[in-house]
């Protein structure tokens, strides 16, 4: 684990956070600087710096992330009215923290992409 990481010491329990979900694979916890009513962090809990440096065989550590996201969308009652996950990847789409994470957004009318 990279020392330098902010979500690794998250994961680690190293820093405190609102953690709402975690397993052997993912670690889902609250921004700290919410966008939406519902702005949720879902983080595998193997450092991946971003999706430009996943590799097959870490490839199902996506669909483990969706899995998560899908039950903590329920378990904020946000699955019906709905809600988005984005993966900012890169400078262009405003990558801040270089471990992979999906925000799942909800609460509001989300308005278009771009
Ligand atoms: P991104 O722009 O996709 O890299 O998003 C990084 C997100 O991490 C931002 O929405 C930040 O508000 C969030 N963030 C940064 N540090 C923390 C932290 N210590 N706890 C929770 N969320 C954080």
């Amino acid at each position: 684990m990279p020392t330098d990481c902010i979500f690794c010491k998250i994961i680690a329990k190293e820093i405190p956070s609102d953690v709402v979900y975690a397993d052997e694979y993912v670690t889902a916890f609250r921004d700290i600087q919410p966008a939406a009513p519902t702005h949720i962090l879902i983080v595998p809990n193997k450092h991946i710096a971003s999706i430009n440096d996943l590799t097959e065989a870490d490839a199902h550590l996506l669909g483990k992330m969706n899995f998560a996201a899908k039950q903590i969308a329920k378990a904020e009652g946000v699955d019906e009215s709905g809600y988005r996950l984005i993966i900012n990847t890169g400078a262009d789409a405003g990558q801040i923290v270089f471990h992979i994470h999906m925000h799942l957004l909800a609460g509001k009318k989300l308005g278009r992409l771009g």
